[in-house]
């Protein structure tokens, strides 16, 4: 089953997409997602420029010698452009090797585990009304489990809480990747302010557990803005309140700063969405550090290496989280919605619903229903590419905000 074609597709139906589709002698294609959210074109430099010559002629079946073959290949390893080519190289194998067993992926992985992936949606809001809206909507949508974002008295925009009632669509949509308007593109600055975080997200818990009670499984993520002892208190805190994680406490480059975390509270800690190699979970895993493996299955290295990190992780009793959010293209939530239902250690799905025009380029059969995700019993990944549709939406320079303190220094977005 040799591999003929290798393109590589850019598409911005209201953000960026990075896709592989690979074609083998036989017609089968496959899809993979590339998609590095801001910086996009470089992910698709590297898979046309410096991946699909050597695909073309290569057995597609092979998919754990194309991989050691593109990683230790390079000799440049890791790092997150190569790692999202290498990714999107991967899961398109993964396709078209499931298509031609006439099988969804799950089926190659081991089969189902479970009836269905529980997933959890994001719920925000500048002040606690709007919260605790952010939430019922959340709950009318079918949602068992939900992230709580939060504005800060005194901060005009934080990370992770949707511009209400703006732009006239669903209020509760969030994108942080902003385009560029008149002039050059040049990300969004914002203002931060730690303490005042410290001090007001625990008040926001207490206000949500009051009107939803014990029950609910309620998520947090702190974007690595944290020191180590500002993480630590802020775990301690939200005991109370009793959440299923706090994901992203400090900064990830240091995986030993959770240590100290650890030392302090009881709160699960989650991390790895800025990962890029199953090698950075060393210590996590080992000592561990945190109870949720944070990466996306786009940015690890495919569903070859997202397997043998969650295997790894199972043996620590560590489970699952893969990051979700909509710059995870279509393609790359079902790889990861495979993920879900074949491996024990599963924990939970980050999923926010992509937009109609993502949707209209990629045509998905993946279900959402009673809280629970179902990537669907279609042959391979169940994913199709309009490329008629996804002509439609130019590539479009966007970038993610950069951070900075009130007196002006940058900080960790
Ligand atoms: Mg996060």
């Amino acid at each position: 089953m040799k591999i003929t074609a290798a393109d590589t597709i850019v598409t911005s139906p209201g953000r960026n997409f990075v896709t592989l589709r690979i074609t083998t002698e036989d017609g089968i294609t496959g899809l993979g997602d590339g998609t590095l959210n801001g910086r996009e074109l470089a992910v698709a430099s590297y898979l046309s420029d410096h991946v699909a010559p050597l695909l073309i002629g290569r057995d597609a079946a092979r998919i754990e010698d194309t991989w050691q073959y593109l990683y230790r290949g390079a000799y440049w390893r890791r790092g997150p452009v190569t790692m999202a080519a290498v990714a999107a190289v991967d899961t398109a194998l993964w396709d078209i090797k499931a298509k031609a067993a006439g099988m969804p992926l799950y089926q190659l992985l081991g089969g189902a585990s479970r009836t269905g992936a529980l997933a959890y949606g994001h719920a925000s809001g500048r002040d606690v009304p709007e919260i605790l809206d952010s939430v019922r909507a959340h709950l009318a949508q079918g949602y068992r489990a939900i992230r709580i974002q939060s504005g800060i008295p005194g901060l005009d925009s934080v990370y992770g809480v949707a511009a209400s009632g703006a732009g006239g669509g669903d209020r509760y949509d969030y994108e942080p990747a902003r385009r560029s308007g008149d002039g050059p593109p040049r990300p969004v600055e914002e203002v931060w302010d730690t303490r005042a975080y410290l001090r007001h997200v625990p008040r926001v818990f207490e206000a949500v557990r009051a009107e939803f009670g014990p029950e609910l499984p309620l998520l947090h993520d702190g974007h690595h803005r944290m020191t180590p002892i500002q993480a630590a208190r802020l775990g301690k805190d939200l005991e109370p309140y009793d959440l299923f994680w706090l994901e992203d406490a400090t900064p990830a480059e240091d995986p030993t700063a959770l240590r100290l975390v650890r030392q302090h509270t009881t709160t699960p800690l989650a991390i790895g969405e800025v990962f890029n190699s199953p090698h950075d979970y060393g210590v996590l895993l080992s000592e561990r550090l945190i109870d949720y493996v944070r990466s996306a299955v786009t940015h690890v290295g495919g569903v070859t290496a997202m397997r043998k990190l969650l295997d790894l992780a199972a043996l620590y009793g560590i489970k699952s989280g893969i990051h979700g959010p909509t710059d995870i293209s279509p393609v790359g939530m079902a790889a990861a919605l495979h993920l879900d239902l074949a491996v024990h250690n599963f924990g939970i799905q980050e999923y926010m619903r992509h937009s109609a025009g993502t949707l209209e380029v990629f045509r998905t059969s993946y279900r959402f229903g009673e809280g629970l995700l179902h990537p669907s019993d279609q042959p391979g990944l169940g994913v199709e590419l309009d490329e008629t549709a996804a002509a439609r939406f130019p590539y479009a320079p966007a970038y993610l905000p950069v951070n900075r303190l009130t007196d002006g220094t940058v900080h960790d977005w």
